[in-house]
């Protein structure tokens, strides 16, 4: 199968949320220039033209882009790749620099799925965060956004220092007054070499109790489920018709191509990853030399591996004879006895012909693919 689907990282934001280990440059615009000039090379190294049926902006911020370079940005990929008539073109947006004219371009250009960073509605959450907006300017946004990208997913952070349960609830109640049609969510991680990191080790930040975590995790399959948002992956949420058919690419264990610094390609069971510092990147693919940062060639074992830990994050779970059919080994063979001992701890279950996460499992679900890759 010809590769079918496209990420594009964009670096660039204001500034580094305290959280935030993405790859990125704040406060760098001067390099948004070169970033095209790059973008354009790696562009000229893809064979033939294919034609996409997902296409991802992601970052940083791709909306920081001023609206002339976006525009040019999506002519860059859109001279490279055709877009099947029925495709999905997502674009990450920040509901404090989404502006009309940038709106403008995004529609002109065909997006027709919008991802708005909110991570909550509370102003003390935000400022905790290190976010650039308040809790007001997501409604503004969506309002503005979905009278021309109807199709509007939300990120939201839970397990915030100093966030308590009821405070979580009150975000998902106002989520789900804003009627989006995705919803994503991701408990507070406290990732190495972040400002975050640095001030937990200080004793600056206190992180959740494991306990409130939980609590928040399942407060929110329950409030968004009875909200008609239901669960299809572990941090995914979705009306009927509306679950991301990009994600939905990496957790099938599609083949992708991905661009920019830090961007993963996946294709025919190699995975190459592109250097993580921006101007390394940058300097490297401008000097015309490769901006791969890694190369790894999966053995058929650890592509079957992967493709049973990603299938199993989507609440359908994965169904042994597509399993073997795709990764030419049996899934008895291959992890029968993990997995009927993980149904013994209620953390797997069998279901319609499926092999799936049991609720229990979902909040364990880091441990459980940590024994299905052993
Ligand atoms: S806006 Fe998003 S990508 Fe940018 S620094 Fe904050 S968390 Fe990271």
């Amino acid at each position: 199968m010809p590769t079918r689907s496209a990420y594009i990282h964009v670096p660039f934001c204001v500034h580094r949320c305290g959280y935030c280990d993405f790859t990125l440059v704040a406060g760098r615009d001067e390099l948004m220039g070169d970033f095209l000039k790059a973008i354009e090379i790696e562009l000229s190294h893809v064979e033939g033209r294919p034609v996409l049926d997902t296409l991802f902006f992601g970052g940083g911020t791709p909306t920081q882009l001023p609206p002339d370079l976006l525009r040019q940005l999506i002519e860059l990929i859109r001279s490279k790749f055709d877009l099947a008539s029925d495709a999905e073109f997502s674009v990450e947006g920040n509901p404090a620099d989404l502006s009309d004219a940038t709106l403008d371009v995004l529609v002109e250009a065909g997006v027709n799925r919008l991802s708005l960073g909110a991570q909550s509605f509370d102003d003390a959450t935000l400022k905790m965060l290190e976010r650039d907006h308040r809790g007001s300017d997501i409604a503004d946004c969506l309002a503005r956004a979905r009278e021309r990208i109807p199709n509007i997913s939300l990120d939201l952070i839970f397990a915030v220092p100093g966030q308590s349960l009821e405070l979580w609830r009150s975000t998902l109640d106002e989520a789900i007054q804003l009627e989006p049609t995705h919803l994503s969510t991701y408990g507070l991680t406290f990732e190495k070499g972040t400002a975050f990191w640095t001030r937990r080790e200080h004793g600056d930040l206190t992180q959740a109790d494991e306990e409130l975590e939980r609590d928040m995790y399942g407060l929110a399959m329950d409030v968004l489920d009875e909200a008609g948002l239901a669960q299809y992956e572990i941090s995914s949420f979705a009306r009927p018709g509306f679950r991301s058919r990009h994600n939905q690419v990496y957790w099938n264990g599609g083949d992708f191509f991905g661009f920019g610094p830090g961007a993963a390609s996946y294709q025919h069971g190699r995975r190459i990853l592109n250097h993580r510092s921006v101007t390394t990147w940058l300097k490297r693919v401008l000097a015309g030399e490769s901006g791969v940062g890694e190369t790894e060639e999966l053995s058929p074992e650890d592509r079957a591996r992967e493709l049973l830990v990603l299938g199993l994050r989507q609440t359908d779970g994965i169904e042994a004879c597509e399993f073997e059919r795709r990764s030419g080994i049996e899934l008895q063979t291959l992890v029968g006895e993990s997995i009927e001992r993980l149904v013994k701890q209620n953390l797997l279950e069998h279901a319609n012909n499926r092999i799936r996460l049991t609720r229990e499992g979902r909040f364990l679900a880091d441990s459980v693919a940590g024994e299905l890759l052993v």
